[in-house]
């Protein structure tokens, strides 16, 4: 058999890992990464490609990659966030070195080094108001000017500094700013702050700071602590990496780390952004972060989604530095893909319709032993119990039609999958004329062979055994968004392009009995319908939830 493309284990070249096979030529011998989220949010696909990233050079390399919560924001309820993205990250399949490492664990480290800097006259504490920042700070293409606060002493800037950090300053009040240069062509080095006023509580520190360091003050000086080698980013802090430089060359940091950018991951149908699936989440368009409709590894996950699909699709994907929109098809084939060489096969009847075997005898019980799998008989076989009544699919039947419908049509034969052929005679109805039973005939000639007198029969159906199967719901999932980009059309928001026929939930369908073996995240195939997972939060025992992960074919917009 050919390998998934997640057995796949032939890495493509591209161009992070060429700079680092270089520096590890040239005599770098440690290789240290960072996975650095920002705790606000659960991840979601478009992290895996960076997760996936940084562990596998720090791995490939025999180096080690950090996980490191950038939590210079105090916000509130951190800490689910903190607990879900351990829990994703290793699920995803991979271990940090050491413990978690918070940049709030570096804020006297920082701090220490924002006074390093105003004595070295460096950096000034700012009283210019949001506003007349901006209007000082000039644009693209004129120059900005100096702030009236800039050229203050070190001992001034030293004095109102520890007034921010002893919380007698109100917000808003004054910044401390790096002193760099108002005429700089890029905008990131006209004087950007280093530290705000927030009289916030922090997860981690609790009531101890009154000032917070920016992103930028935070991260290169947090790397260098970490003895990071390859701070690997997204493209949008490209225009930050000489901040990112000049903080570490003023400062006596005790290591260099190098910044290096690629472009995120931007999926169709789809959106990746944390802020907007927060608000999918608390507008209760979804169930929760978990949600299996949502790109999020813990929506990917209870849909049914492995591992090891989502490291493969990260590989197909590739890492460069030119912005593009990946097809979400290329992230269902990754599943389909994996899920087809390993996923045991069941017969699982969605839209039920009873059948009766006239010339079956009810006191009759007979069995059917099964492949779990088509290519993989190591993976061994289950029992399918045969009896008068059974289950079909309702869509598997036609009172009269086309040459092309190969299944079941009155007066017609069809095969029931691994066991009888048997023909339609009668349907009976229920009072609302609806068809609520067939009443069909078997050959008993026909087990495990075909009739023997030459008569084809060419479709073949999944059933159930009525008085052996299991009640199970199942809910289909289509695309949560209706459109290609559904944040494009600037007149609209995302939220407008909801698919309202995202989730079908469907109840009492009718599963064979060896699903009752089934435990939360245990997937299979249902023969003919696609691949399916038992639900980790809403299954129960004796009451089994079926996640469809995704259907057998490409069938989108066909
Ligand atoms: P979002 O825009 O969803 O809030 P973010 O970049 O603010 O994302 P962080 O938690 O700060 O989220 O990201 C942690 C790491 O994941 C960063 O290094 C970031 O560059 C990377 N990352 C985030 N989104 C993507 C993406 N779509 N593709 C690749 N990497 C990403
Ligand atoms: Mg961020």
């Amino acid at each position: 058999m050919k390998p998934t493309a997640a057995e796949q284990t032939e890495k493509p070249a591209h161009f992070i890992r060429k700079i680092i096979a270089d520096d590890v030529a040239a005599g770098h011998t440690t290789v240290r990464t960072r996975f650095p989220p920002e705790p606000n949010g659960y991840l979601h696909i478009g992290h895996a490609k960076s997760i996936c990233l940084n562990f596998s050079m720090a791995q490939e390399f025999g180096g080690a990659c950090n996980l490191r919560f950038d939590d210079t924001n105090p916000e509130k309820e951190e800490d689910e966030f903190i607990q879900a993205i351990q829990q994703d990250v290793r699920w995803l399949g991979f271990e940090w070195d050491g413990a978690p490492r918070y940049a709030s664990g570096y804020f006297d480290q920082l701090h220490e080094w924002a006074v390093h800097l105003i004595k070295h006259g460096k950096a000034y504490v700012c009283h210019l108001s949001a506003e007349e920042t901006r209007a000082y700070r000039g644009t693209l293409t004129e120059p900005g000017r100096d702030s009236p606060y800039r050229n203050r002493s070190v001992e001034e800037n030293l004095a109102l500094f520890e007034q921010m950090r002893r919380g007698e300053l109100p917000e808003g009040t004054c910044v401390l700013r790096a002193k760099i240069d108002m005429a700089a062509p890029n905008i990131n080095m006209r004087d950007p702050t280093m530290y705000r006023i927030r009289h916030a509580h922090h997860h981690q520190t609790g009531d101890k700071w009154k000032i917070y360091p920016t992103y930028d003050f935070a991260h290169g000086q947090s790397d260098a602590i970490e003895g990071i080698t390859h701070s690997l980013c997204t493209l949008e802090f490209e225009d930050h990496r000489p901040l990112y430089e000049w903080y570490l060359s003023n400062l006596p940091v005790p290591s260099m780390p190098r910044q290096y950018e690629f472009a995120r991951l931007n999926l169709n149908y789809t959106v990746v952004s944390k802020r907007k699936l927060k608000q999918l989440v608390s507008e209760k368009h979804v169930s929760g972060w978990d949600d299996p409709r949502m790109p999020t590894l813990s929506g990917l996950r209870r849909r049914g989604y492995t591992p090891a699909s989502i490291r493969a699709f990260c590989d197909l994907v590739g890492v460069t530095r030119s912005e593009g929109v990946v097809d979400v098809g290329m992230l269902e084939f990754a599943i389909r893909d994996d899920l087809d060489k390993q996923a045991p096969r069941a017969m699982c009847v969605l839209a039920p319709l009873k059948v009766t075997i006239t010339n079956f005898d009810a006191s009759v019980l007979e069995h059917f032993t099964a492949q779990l799998h088509p290519q993989k008989p190591e993976m061994g076989t289950r029992e399918l119990p045969f009896t008068r009544e059974l289950y079909i699919d309702r869509n598997d039947f036609r009172e009269t039609a086309e040459k092309d419908f190969k299944r079941l049509v009155l007066g017609q034969e069809v095969r029931l999958r691994n066991a009888y052929v048997i023909r339609a005679n009668e349907v009976v109805r229920g009072a609302d004329g609806q068809i609520v039973e067939l009443k069909c005939t078997y050959d008993p000639d026909t087990r495990g062979k075909n009739p023997s007198d030459g008569r084809k029969v060419k479709g073949v159906i999944h059933w159930v055994s009525a008085a052996h199967c299991l009640d199970v719901e199942v809910r289909l999932y289509d695309r949560l968004f209706t459109v290609e980009f559904p944040e494009e059309d600037k007149s609209k928001t995302f939220l407008d392009f909801i698919n309202p026929q995202s989730l079908t939930i469907l109840k009492g369908c009718k599963a064979e009995p060896s699903l009752a073996r089934a435990t939360p995240d245990t997937r299979y195939q249902f023969e003919r319908e696609g691949y399916f997972c038992a639900d980790s939060v809403e299954s129960q025992p004796g009451q089994l939830v079926f996640n469809r992960t995704i259907g057998l074919r490409d069938s989108f917009g066909k």
